[in-house]
């Protein structure tokens, strides 16, 4: 098991956000965690990644419980993240925003650069371009291609379709799956349930902070509950 999520609760003041939440995610797996907004999907990274302390519960990396780990020190322990709303630096350069992504791992970061620039063709064509003045897609590809500059064993994706046109929706899809076939487990959090679902192995519903189910992405794609509640009914 990469990472174990047992029993884990998460608070913003007074206000539950995640009430014993319970999520393994295997090595090499995509695993999609669906639901309604304010349900606690985005609470849920932050909390892997070390931005939300846990209230109760654990979180195990690699078996080792990292509930108390600075999030700094998760990243170089393989926990990579693509933020929601980016998070890029506007003023610098695309290939230097990049590099920020390598930043706290030291070393040569040239092959994983070419990597990046061979899934985001788009960002090799804009290196030298500042961060900010890219479209809301390619600010979308340059968090994650950041986030892979770290070489990180699992990815943590935030809403990576959110606000793409349909054309860009595919692509990010696509991509994804390239990026977990090139060998990295990737636990993406989306609102767009049907195209999460198709690429992923396994996934979780939740709700108001609870994991109300689990199951084989295929079975939930055919689940009359989950396609009333998240795939638009039909
Ligand atoms: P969305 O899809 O709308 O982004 P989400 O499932 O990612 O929703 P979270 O952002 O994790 O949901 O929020 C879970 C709950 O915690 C919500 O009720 C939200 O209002 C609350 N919450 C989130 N961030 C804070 C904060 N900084 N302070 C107080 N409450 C917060």
């Amino acid at each position: 098991m990469l990472l174990e999520i047992k029993d884990a609760h998460v608070h913003y003041g007074k206000i539950a956000a995640l009430k014993g939440i319970t999520i393994e995610v295997r090595e090499g797996e995509i695993v999609t965690l669906i639901g309604a907004n304010g349900a606690g999907k985005s609470t849920t990274l932050k909390m892997i990644s070390g931005l939300r302390p846990l209230s109760g519960g654990s979180v195990l990396f690699e078996g080792k419980d990292i509930s108390k780990m600075p999030g700094h020190k998760r990243v170089l322990a393989g926990i990579g993240q693509a933020p929601e709303g980016r998070g890029i630096f506007p003023g610098m350069s695309v290939e230097d925003n990049l590099h920020m992504g390598a930043y706290a791992r030291r070393g040569d970061a040239s092959k994983e650069l070419k990597e990046v620039y061979e899934l985001f063709p788009r960002l090799a064509e804009r290196k030298s371009q500042a961060g900010g003045t890219m479209s809301g897609g390619e600010q979308q590809m340059l968090a994650i291609g950041r986030a892979l500059m770290a070489k990180p064993k699992v990815v943590l994706l935030d809403e990576p379709s959110m606000g793409l046109a349909p054309m860009l929706v595919q692509q990010i899809f696509s991509i994804i799956k390239e990026i977990n076939r090139r060998g990295t487990t990737v636990l993406l959090v989306e609102q767009n349930a049907q195209q999460a679902l198709q690429i992923a192995q396994r996934a979780y519903v939740l709700e108001t902070g609870h994991i109300v189910k689990s199951a084989p992405a295929a079975d939930l794609l055919d689940d009359p509950a989950v396609r009333a509640a998240y795939l638009g009914g039909d």
